[in-house]
């Protein structure tokens, strides 16, 4: 069954301007109430939203996909940020042993094929994850990337509403936020990545580029897939 868009454009009017606060609280308390997801990517930032969501309801379900191919650091981060927020349901969702050993057993594809690696490592575990709820939360920004320009914070996904509290947040409200409430940082960051995927599809970000330069390097690729671009939800 597919999301009305009249829904997600009263949520839109209603909400699009409101604090991710007030956003959180509504999507989950009211409007989606046992039937919201938040992604996760336990990332450079990840640590404001979850911590935003600990606040409002820390039995929330956080969805972190568990690709195979991450940073030892960012599984070691996740762990520590479940105990230090509170967390209580916290799910790794990713591709089988057998997708694996099937479709990229010599760890290449990330190499010769992304998206044929995203697809399997990434978007489809997502997806079937995704099958039990009606919404889920992301914590993409305006500001990370010229293609995130146009971010809003209700989105229609497919048959899923897809809600941003975060879209309309600086890298300085990020930063202030942070500080404010001690929020343990990712320990890549100290070394120099703004956005943090994949160990074999993440580099190191130089002054003046956008934050998720270093995602993809060398490839037109900009999103994993599950993602679509606005453009893309606004043609459906
Ligand atoms: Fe594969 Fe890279 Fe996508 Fe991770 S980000 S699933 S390693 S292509």
């Amino acid at each position: 069954m597919s999301v009305p868009s009249s829904l997600v454009r009263d949520l839109q009017n209603r909400l699009g301007n409101a604090s991710p606060d007030q956003i959180l609280s509504t999507a989950l308390k009211t409007v989606f109430p046992a039937r919201i997801a938040v992604v996760s990517s336990f990332g450079a930032e990840s640590a404001v939203l979850l911590h935003m969501i600990a606040r409002i309801d820390a039995a929330t379900p956080i969805l972190f996909v568990d690709t195979g191919r991450h940073f030892v650091e960012t599984l070691e981060y996740r762990d520590h940020l479940t105990a230090h927020l509170g967390l209580k349901d916290v799910r790794s969702v990713g591709p089988s042993l057998e997708e694996v050993a099937r479709l990229d057993a010599d760890l290449s594809r990330a190499v010769w094929d992304p998206d044929g690696c995203c697809a399997f490592r990434k978007v489809a575990p997502l997806e079937r994850a995704l099958a039990a709820f009606e919404a889920w939360v992301t914590g993409r920004k305006r500001f990370q990337a010229s293609t995130r320009a146009d971010l809003s914070a209700f989105e229609v996904d497919g048959n899923h509403v897809k809600v941003n509290p975060l879209a309309s947040w600086t890298a300085d409200d990020i930063a202030a936020y942070s500080f404010a409430h001690e929020l343990p940082t990712h320990p890549l960051v100290a070394e120099g990545y703004t956005s943090i995927g994949c160990a074999p599809c993440t580099s190191i970000v130089q002054p003046g580029e956008d934050p998720r330069a270093g995602r993809w390097r060398g490839f037109e690729k900009t999103e994993c897939g599950i993602h679509r671009s606005p453009a893309f939800q606004r043609e459906k």
